[in-house]
């Protein structure tokens, strides 16, 4: 199959895009990476009459640490996420992350800004920004906002972009030396979706677990925070007992349902699985 004739634009300035959108009534999408919305539009389950080609536009590019905030320009490739030094310093979790995004040559393409709108439930990228308590800042014919991610992922692909705003960057509060980071997913082969991923984000106080930060990929329709594993960790020890306690605590966190792949029931287990692994490595290295 192939894709529907359309039109093509290519936009100097996030003004100039959001002009372009609004001139088709709405029938339109913004192009970044294209590594989602080409197939999507070779299978027709995208037929926009325009493309709106959003990848030379300078304002939604750009690395920048400010005041302890890391801002991440929506075109920051995800190949970027694992080689730039400052994320690797100030977002650890996303340079954990991005190996597991799909395969090399999809990471040199693909933004984390096409990652985060799309909003598959399955994505690495959008449960990290979950975890780090990023906002995102879009950009639309009213001006900007900023969104927490904890109000970002709506439903399945559902996100707080509204038609035609576009997500200009990431505001991440930079991780402390005193972060433990850690991220892993199960997948049935390598490159695949996750069945289950996790991303760990802990303070550490000495002996004692400060702020626990955890979120999980794969478990239903949005990113979840796991906040009742996080509450059983902060405050304590980080030793055998308390990662158990987490570990159970995620029966309240996770209501997975049962889908051809995987049972909830088994789900849960491997969620919980991977939830005791990551601990574990935070602990062993601490
Ligand atoms: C074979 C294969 C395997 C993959 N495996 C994985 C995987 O394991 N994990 C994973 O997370 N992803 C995976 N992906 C998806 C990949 O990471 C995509 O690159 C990413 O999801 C989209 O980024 P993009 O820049 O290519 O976005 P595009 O494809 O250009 O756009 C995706 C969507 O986001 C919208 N959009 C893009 N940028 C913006 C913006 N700034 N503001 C508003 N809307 C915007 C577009 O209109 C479109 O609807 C895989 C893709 C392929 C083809």
């Amino acid at each position: 199959m192939k894709a529907r004739a359309f039109s093509y634009s290519r936009p100097a300035t996030i003004a100039e895009a959001l002009t372009a959108f609004a001139e088709t009534g709405g029938d339109a999408s913004y192009i970044a990476g294209g590594q989602s919305l080409v197939p999507a539009l070779a299978l027709r389950l995208q037929a926009p009459e325009r493309l709106i080609d959003i990848a030379h536009i300078p304002e939604l590019r750009g690395i920048s640490l400010e005041d302890g905030s890391l801002r991440l320009g929506a075109l920051t490739r995800h190949v970027e996420a694992h080689d730039d030094p400052l994320i690797a310093r100030c977002a650890p979790l996303l340079a954990f992350a991005a190996p597991h995004v799909a395969h090399p040559a999809i990471r040199n393409r693909g933004t984390l800004g096409g990652s985060v709108a799309l909003a598959d439930p399955a994505s690495e990228f959008p449960a990290m920004m979950l975890a780090m308590d990023a906002e995102m800042e879009i950009a639309g014919p009213e001006g900007t906002r900023r969104v927490p991610a904890s109000a970002f992922f709506q439903d399945l692909y559902q996100t707080a972009i509204e038609p035609g705003e576009l997500l200009v960057a990431f505001h991440i509060p930079a991780a402390h030396p005193k972060h433990r980071c850690a991220f892993d997913e199960l997948a049935r082969r390598r490159g695949d979706y996750a069945m289950v991923g996790c991303g760990a984000m802990l303070a550490l106080e000495g002996a004692l677990v400060g702020e626990a930060r955890i979120a999980f990929l794969s478990v239903g329709p949005v990113p979840v925070r796991a906040r009742a594993a996080e509450a059983v960790l902060a405050g304590g020890a980080l030793d055998g007992e308390a990662i158990r306690r987490a570990q159970a605590a995620l029966a309240d966190d996770l209501d997975p349902q049962d889908d051809e792949q995987v049972p909830a029931a088994m789900r849960l287990h491997l969620a919980r699985v991977l939830l005791g692994r990551l601990l574990g490595r935070i602990a062993e290295a601490s």
